[in-house]
């Protein structure tokens, strides 16, 4: 049994707090590698920004959940070395499916959690989330619950519709569960795909433009559970330029579109605290690669390859914290 804060990691508590009243969020990036985690912490450290690292059942699968939660730990010491004194990092398990997960990941030195009983029927979802509420609580562990289900993929989630939250449960989820944080569904959507053409506009240049995020849900929402930290799910921006570039150098994605950053940027200034981030990570490593692999084909130094690839990640997260989310200097010290 490990506490999070002998790792010298934080729970979402206060960073949360402060980013509702300053009106910005924080990014919860995914990392299942190396060179993710590196980029993830240089550009929180050049930003001063706290950070929520977050852990996939797929990166558990991929990578190992001990491996991920010692990679976290040298995130901490690699942060101060960089020059940050106080980094604010959070270790997050990204929709934990059991009591059991959850319980492992807080006995190994997680500091957050999520619990997605979503897919249950209400009651079942209630009882899950109480369950894993009380069990963290005894640590100082904060919990992110689910109303509402997002479409699209992502690793072992997977939905085909969404189903929108309905802001006349919210206070009783929150209240009989006490959850820290909840995570709704109001048009995002995991994967690159979110939206299928047909469900989209065109503007004049004949652009794509996706259906805008039912923000009519957020501010009922906001107005049952005031100041409540709220969460977004599928919140890739699917950069159109890296998407270009994938298929400049032999890749072939189709129909990737993702949620507009003016969206984002809204909804930042509201009681959306968290938002979630790992489409547009994968879409900046893959573009770097590609390209070398076409540029240097007699290239097989892997550092050469998984370098530039973490630069470009490094630069996106940068100006996904600085330009998007808002956290940029918001360190408590
Ligand atoms: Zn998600």
């Amino acid at each position: 049994m490990v506490n999070y804060k002998d790792l010298g990691l934080v729970n979402t508590k206060d960073m949360f707090k402060r980013a509702i009243a300053g009106k910005y969020a924080i990014a919860a990036f995914n990392f299942n590698n190396m060179e993710q985690m590196q980029a993830i912490i240089q550009a929180a450290v050049e930003t001063k920004s706290p950070v929520i690292l977050q852990v996939s059942s797929g990166a558990r699968k991929y990578a190992n959940q001990t491996l991920l939660r010692y990679m976290a730990q040298g995130a901490v010491e690699y942060a101060k070395e960089l020059g940050c004194a106080n980094p604010e990092i959070v270790l997050h398990l990204d929709h934990g499916d059991s009591f059991e997960l959850c319980k492992s990941c807080i006995d190994m030195g997680f500091s957050s959690v999520m619990i997605d009983g979503s897919h249950f029927p209400y009651e079942e979802n209630i009882a899950l989330t109480k369950k894993v509420v009380e069990y963290a609580h005894q640590f100082n562990v904060t919990v992110e619950g689910e109303l509402g289900v997002l479409a699209g993929v992502e690793d072992d989630v997977v939905a085909e519709h969404h189903t929108y939250t309905q802001p006349s449960e919210v206070v009783d989820f929150v209240s009989r569960t006490g959850v820290d944080s909840l995570a709704i569904s109001i048009g995002t959507s995991h994967g690159a795909n979110k939206f299928t053409p047909a469900q989209c506009t065109r503007d004049a240049n004949g652009i794509l433009v996706p259906p805008p995020l039912r923000f009519d849900i957020l501010e009922e929402i906001e107005k049952e559970i005031p100041g409540f930290p709220i969460v977004l799910h599928g919140s890739s921006s699917v950069p159109q330029d890296l998407v270009a570039q994938i298929n400049q150098y032999g890749g072939k994605l189709v129909d990737s579109i993702g949620i507009p950053e003016e969206q984002l940027r809204k909804a930042a200034t509201s009681a959306v605290c968290k938002i979630n981030i790992d489409s547009d990570g994968r879409l900046a490593m893959t573009a770097a690669v590609r390209k070398v692999f076409v540029e240097q084909p007699g290239e097989f130094d892997p550092r050469k390859y998984l370098g530039p690839a973490r630069d470009t990640l490094k630069a996106l997260y940068k100006l996904k914290l600085e330009n998007v989310l808002g956290s940029a200097g918001k360190l408590a010290k």
